[in-house]
């Protein structure tokens, strides 16, 4: 990127995007000065060539902008230090994305650029997206919070199209977001711990729309069906009604089938296993909007969503014994997620617990009923036993280990037709594990090692 050519910048964050971030701003010939709490992560910069510098130590009248990895807090609970000194020098704060927006409308303005963004779903619709657009043959380019650091990827070009997830963190660091276009998935409670209030959360994403040439904006809950009523530009609603048609004028979903407004049949997505559940409902349907804008036919959208392969660890099939599924859907880390696999299957031998999100498992006490048996695992223990108390049976685990092999075999001896071993564990994953697809991957592991 050359936007800083002949200028000096401060970079701070220096995992797998901040890293692609220093190398081409450097490459587009700025001055980076990079920097990161972790001693590992500025050694592995210097390697790469990259000019460091404790941050605290440096001259801030210099620099141009801070450059900074959405990990980074620029609000909740408080301002990074970074954040602090660059307030005090009066230089802006943005991240990758916002170079990549710039060298776009400087180079390519023409480019095509689809930025997706919502509390759950993004990263299925991301996906999702750039399959349905590369079986059309177009030239894809998939990456933001999903993958690939956006400024890995091929440079924006008229006969390209961007596809790019898009996480709160990353749309406040890009103040200049104009997305061909942009999608608002939904918006429910989550990272509020990291965002304030839940109207400061939504503003946030509303943000990734208000920029868009057209928006498209799911309209199933409350925050974004506001949003939607506020947009003044080119809009296409998207609507699974939970019973009646609420709306007249959006695509909607029922049954599977993907509508018109006028009632049109644009799609199906019934029978296709990857777009199970009426969250991929709203899914496909985001996808058919987004396809149709960018030009593809009817027969090529109902192509793509046919040979979607899916996503891991959502819903993911691992394995079968005799007549028990395995189901990873480690990605569930919160209720909301969880409530999506528990109301796709029954007779759910249920793996759940980690570190718990605000509200905990007490939405989900109307899905109990499907559960035959729960293995609590990790540090929510005490607090989910506490709900499921009295309702549904449960043993305490403590570990995958532990949990697997025992809901395998209560599940083999259950006698129900298709039982099924479920890893949702409406949980964040820190405190057994790094990260959820390495809990996912454990799960996986410990499936495949069954007798
Ligand atoms: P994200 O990238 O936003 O975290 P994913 O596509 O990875 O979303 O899906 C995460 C989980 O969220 C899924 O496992 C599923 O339980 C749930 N989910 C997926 N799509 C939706 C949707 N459209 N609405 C609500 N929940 C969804």
């Amino acid at each position: 990127v050359t936007v800083f050519a002949g200028q000096k910048v401060a970079l701070f964050g220096l995992g797998g995007s901040g890293l692609a971030t220093a190398s081409a701003l450097k490459a587009g010939g700025a001055e980076v000065v990079a920097w990161d709490d972790n001693a590992d992560s500025v050694a592995r910069a210097q390697d790469s060539g990259i000019g460091t510098q404790d941050l605290r130590e440096a001259d801030w009248s210099g620099f141009k902008a801070l450059v900074l990895s959405p990990g980074v807090p620029l609000t909740h609970p408080e301002p990074h230090w970074t954040v602090r000194l660059a307030r005090e020098a009066g230089i802006e704060i943005i991240g990758d994305i916002e170079l990549f927006c710039r060298e776009r409308r400087a180079r390519a303005p023409e480019a095509p650029f689809v930025a997706i963004t919502g509390t759950n779903g993004k990263s299925t619709t991301t996906a999702l997206i750039a399959h349905v657009l590369a079986q059309a043959g177009r030239d894809v380019q998939m990456g933001g919070n999903i993958g690939t650091a956006i400024l890995s990827l091929e440079p924006p070009d008229a006969g390209r199209v961007h596809v790019i997830e898009m996480s709160s963190f990353q749309i406040d660091l890009t103040p200049g977001l104009d997305p061909t276009v942009g999608v608002l998935m939904n918006i429910t409670p989550d990272h509020l711990d990291r965002h304030g209030t839940m109207e400061q959360y939504a503003a946030i994403k509303e943000r990734l729309i208000s920029g868009a040439g057209l928006a498209v904006v799911g309209i199933d809950d409350g925050p974004s069906r506001a949003i939607a009523e506020r947009r003044t530009g080119d809009l296409v609603r998207v609507h699974v009604p939970s019973s009646e048609v609420l709306c007249t004028d959006a695509l909607t979903v029922r049954e599977g089938i993907v509508r018109d407004p006028d009632g049109t049949a644009l799609a199906d997505v019934n029978g296709i296993g990857s777009l199970r559940g009426a969250h991929n409902w709203q899914n496909a349907a985001v996808a058919v909007a987004v396809a149709r804008a960018l030009g593809l036919t009817g027969e090529a959208i109902q192509a793509g969503l046919s040979s979607f392969p899916g996503l891991p660890h959502r819903m993911e099939e691992v394995g079968r014994r005799g007549a028990v599924l395995f189901v990873n859907d480690s990605k569930a880390t919160n209720a909301d997620s969880t409530e999506k696999a528990l109301t796709a299957f029954r007779d759910i031998h249920w793996i759940l617990g980690g570190k718990a999100k605000e509200g905990g498992i007490f939405p989900l006490v109307p899905y109990f009923q499907r559960v035959a048996h729960a293995y609590l695992i990790g540090a929510a223990s005490d607090a989910f036993a506490a709900t499921l108390e009295g309702v549904v049976s449960y043993t305490r685990c403590e570990t995958l280990e532990v949990a697997v092999p025992k809901a395998a075999e209560n599940a083999a001896a259950s006698g129900a037709p298709e039982p099924v071993v479920l890893l949702s564990p409406a949980c964040a994953s820190y405190d057994q594990f790094r990260n959820f697809e390495i809990r996912g991957d454990r799960f996986r592991e410990l499936v495949q090692a069954l007798p």
